[in-house]
């Protein structure tokens, strides 16, 4: 994702009308700045879409804001999660424990929280370099997992115990909310089982347009999300997340919500122009990225060659990685689209445009 100048003057918490209000949960550390936690009053308590990023300050952020709304951490009823990522489902196991709430998930985020929760670090040390040096990553950038494998493969992995969702979202069926048409949309792309929230009510304002969309990462107002690969170690088939998220991208456009209800940055009206300046912007870097494969690149020379937030040199080592995936999830476009594909001649692996 690209960082983004936070507003920092913006509220704690932001009133959206008919039962909806927005938590401004900070991220550590992080350019993105904060999550937007959403709150949505129901017939039988407080539900929060999203929970933000497990941490001392979030957590306090988080019960202050809902102390403003009047409530509680104690008395929340469920938490619907949009996708896995830390900075959505991090807090979400405190809030249980805090108030017995459910925690619901798509089935197929539900699957990487096991496979996280379960991961033997030293396997994917060596699921991360393999696929690295496919890659074609240079030895240096390998080196320092390796050197972890070596040294036992313990910690450093963030995230390692996110709290396993006790209901699944089901795509296209209304949430058990008392009194609320929460509808689930399956938005696959910057994770596998990432989910928009429909809902399905006449905005407060009047706004015209098909009721609110809860949009997590996948519609955000002024930067794009990481589209990389869903890094299964145990799934060998081709996924092409970037062409499930245009899929997806297309599914909310046709939604036509009245206003747009994002986990970064602001809400926002416009939905269907926005969706079309994003398959715009991903048009373009499909095309920049065929022009540069006049020659057979990897993955890796691709990524440095691709038009980043800067340049090369200054992207950090963990970003690079980051960038990588990024880069692959465009080449298997182009080859999933007939227009690149995988020259002869084994590892690393070099494309070439056909
Ligand atoms: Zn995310
Ligand atoms: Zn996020």
């Amino acid at each position: 994702m690209t960082p983004t100048t936070d507003d920092a003057s913006a509220p704690l918490v932001r009133d959206h009308g008919g039962g909806v209000h927005s938590l401004r949960v900070p991220i550590p550390d992080n350019p993105l700045g904060h999550t937007l936690v959403h709150l949505l009053d129901t017939g039988r308590g407080p539900v929060l879409v999203d929970t933000g990023w497990d941490d001392p300050t979030a957590w306090d952020t988080l019960s202050a804001g809902l102390a403003a709304c009047g409530t509680s951490v104690a008395e929340i009823h469920g938490v619907v999660i949009t996708h896995h990522h830390p900075d959505h489902h991090g807090l979400s196991g405190r809030v249980r424990e805090a108030s017995g709430a459910w925690i619901a998930m798509h089935a197929a985020d539900a699957t990487v929280v096991r496979r996280t929760r379960e991961a033997e670090p030293r396997l994917w040390l060596d699921y991360l370099a393999g696929k690295l040096e496919r890659a074609g990553a240079p030895e240096a950038h390998i080196a320092p997992l390796r050197a972890a494998r070596a040294a036992g493969g313990s910690g450093g992995l963030p995230g390692l115990r996110p709290a396993l969702p006790d209901r699944e979202i089901v795509p296209g069926e209304l949430l058990d909310l008392a009194g609320r048409r929460l509808r689930a949309v399956w938005t696959p792309g910057h994770t596998p089982g990432h989910v928009c929230l429909h809902l399905e009510e006449t905005h407060p304002a009047g706004r015209t347009g098909n009721g609110r969309l809860f949009s997590g990462d996948h519609l955000l107002p002024g930067i794009t999300p990481h589209i990389g690969l869903y890094e299964d170690p145990d799934d060998t088939t081709m996924t092409d997340p970037l062409g499930d998220y245009l899929d997806s991208l297309e599914r909310v456009g046709r939604l036509a919500p009245a206003e747009v209800l994002p986990a970064h940055q602001h809400s926002f009206t416009g939905a269907a122009e926005r969706v079309r300046e994003l398959l715009a912007h991903h048009e373009q870097r499909l095309a920049g990225l065929l022009a540069l494969l006049a020659e057979p690149l990897t993955p890796w020379q691709v990524a440095e060659r691709m038009e980043w937030n800067r340049p090369w040199e200054q992207i950090p080592y963990g970003s690079r990685t980051i960038a990588v995936s990024e880069a692959e999830s465009h080449l298997r476009r182009l080859v999933k689209l007939g227009r690149a594909e995988v020259t002869a001649g084994g590892e690393p692996a070099r494309y070439v445009a056909v």
